[in-house]
């Protein structure tokens, strides 16, 4: 391994502040207290710090490095083929060695409808992509007039103004004027904050289902396209619809001759226990955004799978598709990320999840259910989700949500344990090759932080 840089942490803080205008960031308050945290380096499940501390990264990431820190065999796959090929462009009837492997090798992962892909650099820019796909397919069906796409509250599906338009976080559409127009936003499937008294889980998840039925109705079945959803949502807070959800927006699309879109930006690549989070739930999509485990962070990477309803049409009646990305199928990313799935496969990552660590952090997780604090705890696969309110029986929040959960992710981090607040829902999406006593550690560290909290 390389030698560890020494780094002048003040002067880069100082630096940082002065040129750095962070994501998702309120800058002001940045600077009172202190500046960013500056990560220089990371082994397995660990993250370092400028200031010396050995952190705990509980969310691989952005929900993304799935294989962990410190992969050699990723970096040399990077090396070798940024010095064989470090760019060629797959527009106007080129290809690299890298990108029709990579395209190969997810097609086998995906079932027998997919067997195309067409990539970008993030899961923003894949979101985009589907909406291009979706309305040239209704297009070419002869359909122009069904537009319209179907979302829900809280969803994320990207930062850039179609795919934030596709999301449903109200905060992002208030800053930048949004939803773009053909985009509407429905109930998520959240039992916990969304259910009526009394209302079993059951019930619930038929429920937000028929929310999608009766805004079909609303508009007219002739004017939508497509569904679009998160297998499990993961920044609107790890939602895991109840067991009637999906089947039922299965049911309902087909009805009414909606595209299905399953969002697996979060959840492909081994994080619900099977290569992508449909096949765990059971759904079958017709278009499949990926990106974040597809290299596992080590560069960026995206795509959407296209299944054969689809790519039939765009390929017999479609012509040129006037769309890409410079960057589309970049051969040191497509690399990276075919090295990224081998080592998935070798280690058996997604077994794992499936068969040790996910049960194991469900039970782990589910102790601290008796906490003061904790309404619901949800796990599936390596996604959790704790759920912080005031009153454990009525499932009512306090007042200003998003206050209690950020203080409980501050004691979290101040133990060196990363976790995120998802307003007040703390979220954990750790590496896949965590073990159960890093597992523990995590879950101990919780414990800690919403007794500080309490
Ligand atoms: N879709 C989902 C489900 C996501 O969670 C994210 C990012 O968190 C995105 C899309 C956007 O991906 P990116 O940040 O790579 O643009």
């Amino acid at each position: 391994t390389q030698p560890v840089r020494n780094y002048d942490i003040e002067e880069l803080k100082r630096l940082d502040m002065a040129h750095h205008l962070h994501p998702f960031t309120d800058t002001k308050a940045l600077g009172k207290e202190g500046g960013a945290r500056v990560v220089t380096r990371a082994e397995g499940c660990y993250l370092y710090d400028g200031d010396g501390n050995k952190m705990l990264d509980g969310m691989a990431g952005l929900w993304c490095v799935n294989v962990g820190y410190g992969r050699a065999e990723l970096a040399e796959a990077a090396y070798r083929q940024m010095l064989e090929l470090p760019y060629y462009n797959t527009f106007f009837k080129s290809a690299t060695p890298p990108v029709i492997e990579l395209s190969a090798k997810v097609s086998s992962l995906m079932g027998d409808e997919f067997n195309h892909l067409f990539y970008s650099n993030s899961g923003s820019e894949a979101n985009d992509t589907v909406i291009r796909l979706v309305r040239q397919y209704w297009n070419l069906m002869g359909k122009p007039y069904k537009k319209t796409i179907i979302s829900r509250w809280n969803a994320y599906h990207g930062s850039t103004v179609a795919s934030a338009s596709l999301g449903g976080m109200k905060g992002m559409h208030k800053q930048a004027d949004l939803p773009i127009p053909g985009i509407t936003h429905v109930m998520q499937p959240h039992w916990f904050d969304n259910a009526e008294e009394g209302e079993s889980k059951e019930d619930f998840g038929k429920r937000a289902a028929h929310a999608i039925e009766q805004r079909i109705l609303e508009l007219g079945p002739d004017n939508i396209a497509a569904f679009i959803g998160e297998p499990i949502q993961g920044a609107g807070g790890v939602v895991i619809p109840p067991s009637t959800y999906w089947p039922e927006v299965q049911r309902i699309c087909e009805k009414y001759d909606l595209l299905l879109i399953a969002d697996e930006v979060i959840c492909g690549f081994g994080r619900t226990g099977s290569w992508f989070g449909h096949q765990t739930l059971g759904i079958k999509p017709d278009l499949v955004p990926m990106a974040k485990g597809m290299s596992s962070g080590y560069l960026p990477i995206s795509a959407v799978a296209v299944s054969d309803k689809i790519t039939k049409v765009l390929i017999d009646k479609g012509g040129e598709f006037t769309h890409g990305y410079t960057y589309s199928g970049h051969p040191a990313a497509c690399a990276v990320a075919l090295k990224n799935i081998e080592i998935m496969e070798r280690e058996h990552l997604v077994e794992k999840v499936r068969d040790e660590t996910g049960p194991y952090l469900a039970e782990k997780l589910a102790t601290l259910a008796d906490h003061p604090l904790v309404g619901e705890v949800r796990t599936l696969g390596l996604l959790g989700a704790v759920e912080i309110c005031k009153d454990k029986k009525t499932r009512q929040r306090f007042a200003d949500v998003g206050k209690v959960g950020t203080m409980c992710r501050d004691h979290i981090m101040k133990l060196n344990t990363v976790s995120r607040a998802c307003g007040d829902t703390m979220v954990v999406s750790p590496p896949l090759i965590i073990e159960k006593e890093q597992i523990d550690d995590l879950v101990a560290a919780l414990r800690q932080a919403l007794d500080a909290t309490a």
